[in-house]
């Protein structure tokens, strides 16, 4: 069977920006070695008004292939981070947290990516190099001792050692082998869409956060920025219904004179939000990446950051093994990726999913203690120390280790809103490394 077919050394199932950028990278390094890329539909540039927040140590990835300076020519680097809270209705926002920065002299922490540009550019490098199957209904996936092997629909059997699934939160290939998800309902829609504003952003991004969820303005190229927010699913179409005038009032509400205001220029798009990792990210003779292995709350901006990052640990083993000669498809090469790959992405899904939980609740208690872990010039504990931005996120502290034991011994009322303090503390020291986000994270060191 897996003999009469048509034979890869590498079949993507998926052309969205996790397999396209995948299907690129084998050809980069290793000359010769043969991709296909399998898509339901035909591939184009996605009709996707979002943007993505790409960081410094994942921008890289893009760099390695070549396709990086014509996203950043129509892209826009974020230089700092500004987070608000308060009650709708103030003009001005109280600000609660702020970060700037560089991860390298002059290096911005992340870029505003338009979906639509990383798209175009990608494809333009796939159609170049890649053999494109597509579109293709893939029917059934097999695998023995040597291949995997795909029959579509039509009876065309394609052949390789192994197979990707790179096609997304539903991953038909991860259902056929039969891999389980954790999966959970936020009962949110991700509302997004762009706006041009009267004030310069100055690269500024801002994250206020509301009763009803967290509401980030990213800045784009001009005097423009892309808006994700999150509303329940109840409420969010009462959004989705209105005209943009209406909705612009509703984000001056929210944004208050931040940036002056706004027009909306793009139709409001709903999302709805679900965290489902994977409970398995191999099988055998497949690997799962991006959303097929992983969908986590957009709160961080985090979802494609770790799909590229599992591209670039996926890239690593399977070219390394193909340069030795070893079977690039076995056992041993997947598990490797897998033990790369598993600890970063739960440790971001529990992160944007404490995020979530902590800043979309309007109670008075807790957003007194939020205002008092993370308000800037609030009296510190006088053990409490400055977090280093290149530890491991603060939990191995010990003063901090300290307080939240010691915080154990309160009643239980006050030991809730402590534990949410600290927890605040914790998962705001992680989003900023999110952010920054090292080469060295990316590679697994
Ligand atoms: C509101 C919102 C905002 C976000 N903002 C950010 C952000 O700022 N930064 C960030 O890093 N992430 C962000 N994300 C997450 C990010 O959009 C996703 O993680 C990313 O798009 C996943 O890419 P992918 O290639 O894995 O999957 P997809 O983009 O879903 O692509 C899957 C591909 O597989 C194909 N396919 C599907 N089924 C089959 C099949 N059976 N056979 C063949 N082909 C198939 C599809 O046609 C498609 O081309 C956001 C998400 C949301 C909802």
């Amino acid at each position: 069977m897996a003999s009469a077919g048509q034979t890869h050394d590498v079949l993507i199932v998926g052309g969205g920006p996790v397999g396209l950028t995948l299907a690129l990278a084998p050809v980069q390094s290793a000359r010769g070695i043969r991709v296909g890329l399998v898509d339901r539909r035909p591939l184009s540039v996605p009709r996707d008004n979002r943007a993505s927040a790409i960081a410094a140590g994942v921008r890289r990835v893009f760099e390695a292939l070549g396709v990086w300076p014509d996203m950043a020519a129509q892209s826009q680097p974020i230089t700092a981070m500004r987070i608000t809270d308060s009650g709708l209705g103030d003009i001005s926002r109280p600000l609660f947290l702020s970060f700037e920065g560089d991860v390298a002299p002059g290096e911005a922490f992340a870029h505003m990516v338009p979906n639509r540009v990383s798209g175009q550019v990608l494809l333009d490098a796939v159609a170049a190099q890649i053999e494109v199957i597509a579109p293709a209904e893939i029917a059934a996936r097999e695998s023995d001792a040597r291949s995997a092997w795909l029959v579509l629909a039509d009876g065309r059997v394609l052949v390789a050692p192994p197979v990707v699934a790179a096609d997304g939160g539903q991953s038909a290939l991860r259902q056929m082998a039969g891999i389980h998800v954790v999966e959970h309902d936020y009962r949110q829609t991700g509302l997004v869409t762009t706006i041009a504003h009267e004030l310069p952003h100055d690269g500024v991004a801002y994250e206020h956060f509301r009763p009803a969820g967290p509401f980030a303005s990213l800045p784009l190229p001009g005097n423009r920025s892309s808006l994700v927010w999150t509303e329940s699913s109840a409420d969010a179409p009462r959004f989705l219904a209105m005209d943009k005038a209406a909705l612009a009032l509703e984000i001056e509400a929210v944004m208050g004179s931040t940036l002056g205001a706004v027009t909306v220029e793009d139709d409001l798009a709903g999302f709805p939000l679900r965290m489902r990792i994977a409970r398995d990210f191999v099988a055998t003779r497949l690997a799962l990446v991006g959303d097929a292995a992983h969908v986590v709350h957009p709160i961080a901006g985090r979802g494609l950051n770790l799909g590229l990052k599992d591209v670039a640990a996926l890239a690593e083993v399977v070219i390394e093994a193909v340069r030795l000669g070893l079977d690039h498809g076995g056992d041993d090469v997947l598990a490797h990726y897998q033990g790369w790959r598993r600890l970063d992405t739960s440790a971001m899904a529990m992160v944007t999913d404490g995020m979530n939980r902590l800043f979309s609740n309007d109670a008075a208690p807790i957003r007194a203690v939020r205002d008092f872990g993370l308000g800037p010039g609030r009296p510190r504990r006088p053990h409490q120390g400055r977090h280093d931005p290149h530890s491991g996120g603060g939990l191995g502290q010990w003063p901090e280790a300290a307080e939240w034991a010691a915080d154990l011994a309160r009643p239980p009322r006050q030991r809730l809103d402590l534990i949410r303090l600290h927890a605040a503390r914790f998962i705001q020291t992680q989003q900023r490394h999110a952010f920054v986000d090292g080469e060295g994270q990316a590679r697994g060191h």
